[in-house]
């Protein structure tokens, strides 16, 4: 139950919500953790926490991230957690918009994958954990057609990388949440103009009647690094959403 520990464990956009919540819990399960993003100011505030280190890194540019691998050295566990949500029906969307969805929700994570792969190869062993929702494959869920549709690509990217490196000593797994407290849910929430009204209809989606938290969510990314006999599955994590 205890593989994380002494670990070196990469997390992406770790400045704010689930991803700040998830470096914070592999740091408490005795991981070296290196918590990174694009917000510098939100990363002065986390490198305060034991455990952990910051790094700046982009991870739409594949040199950052190449180089951030080569800085950090061998990495055991890789968290994928940057991602945007884009609101819109197919017909409302834009093709730029799209485009960066794409980008941030998807190609990240294959130039994250790619980076780690070779090391964790080598040494046998890895773990991957990738930041899906219940908004993909598992569910279509209104005005969020960009989103739903590059999420679904995270679980199909996750499978695909699962069933490639099984015998090799590679995890790969999904986490699909419902919906959970964060800097960007409060954004969305002002952005409908009712700001507990959107609330409201946000709490309404989870049958258990409340909005998730970051350390539920990241509970489980820290099993599933512990998780030694789990891979390319995707884990819904939604207050009932799916049932
Ligand atoms: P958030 O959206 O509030 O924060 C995202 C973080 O990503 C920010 O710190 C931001 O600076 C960073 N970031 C943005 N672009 C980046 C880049 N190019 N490189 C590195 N970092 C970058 O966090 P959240 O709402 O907790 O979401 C985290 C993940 O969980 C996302 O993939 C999201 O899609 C997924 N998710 C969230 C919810 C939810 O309700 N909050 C539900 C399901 C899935």
């Amino acid at each position: 139950a205890d593989w994380v520990k002494g670990r070196t464990v990469l997390v992406t956009a770790a400045g704010q919500g689930i991803g700040r919540a998830t470096a914070l819990a592999f740091a408490a399960a005795g991981a070296r953790t290196v918590a990174t993003d694009i917000n510098e100011t939100a990363l002065a505030e986390l490198a305060e926490a034991s455990g952990i280190e910051t790094r700046r890194l982009d991870v739409l540019k594949d040199a950052d991230v190449r180089d951030a691998v080569a800085e950090v050295g061998p990495v055991d566990v890789l968290f994928n957690g940057a991602g945007f949500v884009h609101s819109g029906s197919i017909l409302e969307m834009k093709d730029e918009d799209f485009d960066f969805a794409v980008d941030l929700n998807v190609r990240s994570m294959i130039r994250t994958i790619r980076a780690v792969l070779p090391g964790m190869l080598e040494r046998g062993s890895g773990a991957i954990i990738n930041m899906s929702s219940v908004a993909s494959s598992m569910k279509g869920v209104p005005n969020r057609f960009a989103y739903g549709t590059t999420k679904a690509a995270v679980i199909g990217l996750t499978k695909a990388v699962a069933a490639d490196y099984v015998g090799q000593g590679i995890r790969c797994n999904a986490i699909c949440p419902g919906t959970v407290e964060s800097p960007s849910l409060h954004d969305r929430m002002r952005a409908q103009g009712d700001f507990e009204a959107a609330r409201a209809a946000f709490i309404a989606r989870q049958p258990m009647g409340r909005i998730g938290t970051p350390d539920e969510i990241a509970d489980l990314a820290v099993h599933l690094a512990n998780a030694t006999y789990t891979t390319g599955q995707a884990y819904a994590i939604d207050g009932g959403w799916t049932i």
